[in-house]
């Protein structure tokens, strides 16, 4: 499931191709995915410019000529594909992958397709003056990111919790963007049990945590940048990217703190996959 860093990095692969543009028209092959499609999306963005792409968690937001936002989230398995006349591979609508579900003609000649097997990603219009109480995003809470999120908004956050410290990592109303898999990679960066109770975490790894989180982030970023640069030869989809954790997925695996002999352990926390290294993290 795409974190805060993947779709950063297909914001930042969008804009290349969409900011400024004009759609021709927009082909939509079904009716649903995790909710109902607007029945005028189609009508409202054909013959609208794109004047500019950007982020909200794990939101995408496009702004488009007349005003509305077209808000995406990728859900589980959502992403897009690029078919410029520059390089990439032609879209051919006759053969239109199975599970295409949205696709943007650019008036310039390129395509943009949104793939979608599994159907948990959304799609909506909003007007631009509804931005700001629209549901989905009203409710979200500090962008990691940006310059509120700091050791006084985490402590804060924390000690009214009792909750273990993933899964307040994870309610996307206290900190936007961040999922399983930086959860636990920001939590072993820091040094903190997945398990410990989130108002029993010390001041001193608060801090500790706030850095981590941006530092993992932000690393995560630059390594979808990275594989973003080399897109073109690689024409692969915008969305998920080969990245090298550090516990996420590394079940029984030495951990990579140096001079830790420890092996790193998954247990399951509400239905979910935690990766730690019981040495270094308390
Ligand atoms: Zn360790």
């Amino acid at each position: 499931m795409p974190e805060l860093p993947e779709v950063e990095t297909v914001r930042e692969g969008l804009k290349l191709y969409l900011e400024g543009q004009t759609i021709a028209k927009v082909d939509i092959f079904t009716s649903k995915l995790r909710w109902m499609l607007p029945t005028h999306l189609a009508q409202s963005l054909s013959e609208q410019t794109i004047t500019a792409i950007s982020r909200r968690g794990k939101y995408l937001l496009l702004e488009v000529s007349n005003g509305n936002y077209l808000i995406i989230h990728l859900g589980m398995s959502g992403s897009f594909a690029i078919h410029s006349t520059h390089g990439f591979p032609h879209y051919i609508s006759e053969k239109r992958h199975q599970h295409d579900h949205v696709v943007f003609h650019l008036l310039n000649g390129t395509v943009i397709t949104y793939n979608d097997p599994r159907k948990f990603g959304m799609m909506d219009l909003v007007a631009g003056h509804n931005l700001r109480t629209y549901p989905r995003l009203k409710l979200l809470g500090m962008e990691p990111l940006g310059n509120g999120f700091d050791e006084v908004y985490l402590t804060k956050q924390l000690k009214k919790r009792t909750s273990p410290v993933k899964n307040v990592l994870l309610d996307q109303k206290v900190i936007a963007g961040i999922g399983n898999i930086y959860a636990s990679e920001s939590l072993w960066r820091a040094g903190i049990s997945p398990m410990q109770k989130a108002n029993r975490v010390t001041h001193k790894k608060v801090g500790n945590l706030v850095i981590a989180i941006r530092e993992v982030l932000n690393d995560a970023i630059k390594s979808g940048g990275s594989t973003l640069r080399n897109y073109r030869s690689i024409a692969g989809n915008l969305g998920y990217f080969q990245h090298q954790f550090s516990v996420y997925d590394q079940e029984g695996k030495p951990c990579k703190t140096p001079n830790c002999t420890s092996l790193i352990k998954r247990i399951v926390q509400t239905g979910r996959s935690t990766f730690y290294c019981p040495s270094c993290q308390k």
